[in-house]
């Protein structure tokens, strides 16, 4: 007969990392719609591993008393690179600080359409309303040879920029202004190749309806653009055009159904080769206009 060695008295039967990822997982499914990797991410946080090394040691009995907070804060909606204190972009791991927007996947796809359009030798590139920095870090990672100058609104915006631009060795490169979009800029700023934006452009009315997540935590600040959503990327344009060398291009995030107007805004002040690139859910969210060679 072979019986269980009786445990000694007072030793804790610890749960596994595997027990305790799937009883969160469960509770998680509510807030979110990756439960499974959110209870990795929350759990490797808490026990100051890799989420590779918590898979690779599923089995294992652990103790991570940490992770209880961390999960309640998720469950309270807390979006979970607020918790983790860091959230990957193009690749880079960024630091994110509340109430920055945390940067999102579609962002991807403006440094996507900068890059094609930046010119091969020294670009100077500007980042209106940087954030976190990661339009202005990404491209001044990928492009070694760029001067990137990123200006916001928001002081810890300015810190998790130049923090984020030390992170990933390029801090000699990117220089970063507090002020109001272009406001910001230094008296004697030479024209910028390139300009970049993730700017607000959520319409006034549809703040109800954004996720908790968003609504209760991120700055409003970096959200919401007036009744159509389109007040601060109508400053884009005008305000952009006299920062922009001739031959310049303008490449900015854009809402769900705000193409046509941007593109007439594009065309009003003067943008030519407008065109717009979509995200991976097929929705028009980039916008790019050129300010033309040879214009004053
Ligand atoms: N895409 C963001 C959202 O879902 C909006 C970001 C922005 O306004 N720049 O809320």
């Amino acid at each position: 007969m072979t019986a269980t060695a009786p445990r000694p008295a007072g030793e804790q039967r610890l749960p596994s990392a595997a027990q305790i990822a799937a009883r969160a997982t469960e509770q998680l499914a509510s807030v979110t719609d990756t439960p499974r990797l959110e209870a990795e991410l929350l759990l490797a946080h808490a026990l100051g591993v890799s989420r590779t090394a918590l898979l690779a040691s599923l089995r294992e009995p652990r103790d991570a008393p940490a992770f209880e907070a961390l999960l309640e804060r998720r469950l309270r909606r807390e979006p979970i690179a607020y918790i983790l204190g860091e959230w990957e972009f193009y690749s880079l791991a960024l630091t994110v600080a509340p109430p920055l927007l945390v940067p999102r996947p579609e962002t991807e796809h403006v440094v996507e359409e900068a890059l094609k359009r930046a010119p091969a030798v020294s670009p100077r590139i500007l980042d209106v309303g940087t954030g976190t920095g990661c339009l202005a870090v990404a491209l001044a990672v990928e492009l070694s040879e760029a001067q990137v100058t990123a200006v916001d609104v928001r002081p810890e915006a300015l810190a998790a920029a130049g923090e984020n631009a030390r992170r990933h060795g390029v801090a000699d490169r990117v220089s970063a202004y507090g002020g109001d979009l272009f406001a910001a800029l230094p008296a004697d700023s030479a024209p910028f190749d390139l300009i970049v934006s993730n700017p607000p452009y959520v319409e006034t009315a549809a703040w109800d309806g954004l996720a908790p997540d968003i609504r209760l935590y991120e700055d409003p600040g970096a959200l919401l653009a007036g009744p159509e959503g389109l007040d601060v990327i109508r400053r884009l344009i005008g305000e952009g055009w006299s920062r922009l060398a001739p031959g310049g291009w303008l490449v900015f995030e854009m809402g769900d159904g705000q193409w046509p107007s941007v593109r007439r805004v594009l065309a009003a002040g003067g943008f030519t080769e407008a065109d717009c690139a979509c995200d991976l859910a097929g929705i028009p969210r980039v916008a790019m206009g050129r300010r033309p060679l040879g214009s004053r």
